[in-house]
């Protein structure tokens, strides 16, 4: 049986990612825009790898802010200085997103 290997979609179009593999190395690829990461080992880690989510400073202080997970599983962004906080949210991503909304952006 092959192993399975999953694979995020491809950050700049959102195809499905496609992996080479010369065993023990491997590349992952974007059949759709030709995107490729260079072969190794680790391919897979490094293509599922994505850089976090940049949350901005808060609007009021400037402080810097962080996810919290409420009880009920929302999330909210809160400063950690002036403790100003986002609407609560499903996800941490929509939480994130309403967060570094900026009026007049
Ligand atoms: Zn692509
Ligand atoms: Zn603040």
């Amino acid at each position: 049986m092959n192993e399975v290997i999953k694979l995020r979609p491809c950050p700049f179009c959102g195809h499905e990612a496609d992996v080479n593999i010369s065993e023990p190395s491997k590349q992952v690829f974007c059949p759709n825009c030709g995107a490729a990461n260079v072969w190794g080992e680790d391919a897979v880690r490094r293509w599922n790898r994505r850089k976090k989510e940049i949350i901005k400073n808060c609007p009021i202080c400037g402080a810097r802010a962080s996810v919290y997970m409420a009880y009920d599983s929302t999330f909210c962004v809160q400063c950690r200085k002036c403790h100003l906080t986002s609407s609560y949210k499903r996800t941490r991503k929509e939480a994130i997103k309403t967060w570094n909304r900026r009026v007049g952006e």
